[in-house]
């Protein structure tokens, strides 16, 4: 169950922003919702398609895909020294798959700044070195672990011995990047073999990052805020190709306490704008590299999360553990033919119903039932 943390400094708005969050979770009546507990919160993926297999089967029961966010509270400068609760932070962090950076990009003479003045770049520049700094840390102790079994086992050696000497190069390889360099370990161009090693270190700036910028509700409403393009600079600088999106933490907390659909069309055609949650947990949800197949019923319409190249055994493995093994085939039609063409049997008839053996590879959206020997 891959998860997504919100990480940020003190007062940027994580919390208000979680809050909305777990609110649209637990209002979206029609699907069957559960908090695991006060810093976990599921969402629904919105879909269109997933709405539209809903109507047409009309099934008793409706279950999306989910993202799993969690609340990381409060990180510090210093907190890769310890300052503040840090260390203890850094380590929810080590546990989350992806990271929703927060940065604070609204002005308010009330809430007070933990750095003193607004600005953003300095604010993204810290969390960036905090990260950096624990990544340091962690690949250097790493690196005397390493030291000591290669020294140890001297010149020559055996498979094992090389293979250890070759996870120490790497470590060290990775360690300059972070260190000299300066970078996220996500931005470095890794062969298969250092991915291997980096997966295993689960080191804090490989996580996918996506920046959330908060606004005030005004600037997020007129689309317009001077620090944006800044922001959007110093990405470019330093972490070219991730995601920034725009949005108000103050607004969707409003819209997220409106108990009815008829409040919230009202709220958002008098403020004239739209929440952005919909695309923030579809982001969300990619940066986990995550993907879904549906099978569609009168019984049940559900999304089954599964890894991108996910094979079809492994795929059906998700439904139940025994599918895997005693998996014989799949049955797949795609999304659009079943859109196209408007039910099932039409889809047969043109010839698209499509059976598929082990070697399948699953695409987004597929729909599927499979055939298995139990
Ligand atoms: P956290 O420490 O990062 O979790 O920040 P909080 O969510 O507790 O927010 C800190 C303060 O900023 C609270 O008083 C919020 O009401 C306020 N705040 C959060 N988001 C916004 C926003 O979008 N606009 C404005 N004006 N205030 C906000």
């Amino acid at each position: 169950n891959l998860k997504i943390g919100v990480v940020g400094l003190p007062n940027v708005g994580k919390s208000t922003f979680f809050n909305a969050i777990t609110n649209s979770a637990a209002s979206a009546e029609n699907y069957p919702f559960c908090t695991i507990d006060p810093e976990e919160s599921r969402v629904a993926v919105p879909d269109s398609r997933f709405d539209w297999l809903c109507e047409t089967y009309k099934p008793l029961s409706k279950v999306p895909a989910y993202l799993t966010v969690i609340d990381i509270a409060g990180l510090v400068k210093g907190a890769s020294t310890g300052a503040g609760l840090g260390n203890n932070f850094l380590s929810h962090i080590r546990a989350v798959d992806a990271i929703f950076h927060v940065v604070r990009a609204f002005s308010e003479e009330d809430v007070i700044h933990v750095e003193g003045e607004l600005d953003p770049v300095r604010d993204l520049e810290i969390i960036h070195n905090e990260l950096r700094l624990k990544d340091e840390e962690f690949l250097t102790k790493k690196l005397e672990e390493l030291s000591k079994i290669t020294a140890r086992v001297g010149k020559g050696g055996s498979t094992a011995d090389k293979a250890k000497k070759e996870e120490l190069d790497i470590t060290q390889k990775v360690l300059k990047f972070v260190a000299e360099d300066k970078k996220d370990v996500r931005k470095g161009d890794w062969n298969n073999k250092e991915v291997d090693i980096i997966n295993a270190l689960q080191l804090l700036t490989a996580k996918p990052v996506i920046y959330l910028v908060n606004l005030s509700e005004k600037d997020f409403i007129r689309k317009k805020n001077k620090w944006l393009p800044k922001i959007k600079t110093w990405v470019d600088e330093n972490n070219p190709g991730d995601l920034i999106l725009p949005f108000s933490a103050g607004f969707e907390y409003q819209h997220s306490v409106l108990p009815t659909k008829e409040e919230k069309d009202a709220f958002l055609a008098e403020k004239d704008a739209q929440s952005s949650f919909p695309r923030i947990i579809v982001a969300g949800y990619q940066a986990l590299q995550l993907m879904y197949f549906f099978t569609c019923g009168p019984d049940e319409v559900r999304a089954w999360t599964i890894r991108k190249h996910t094979k079809a055994p492994k795929a059906a493995g998700v439904i139940h553990t025994d599918f895997e093994k005693s998996f014989i085939l799949a049955e797949v039609m795609k999304f659009d033919d079943l859109k196209e063409l408007g039910n099932e049997a039409a889809v047969k008839s043109a010839g698209k119903y499509l059976t598929k053996g082990k070697e399948y590879v699953f695409e987004d959206g597929d729909i599927a039932y499979f055939r298995s020997g139990l």
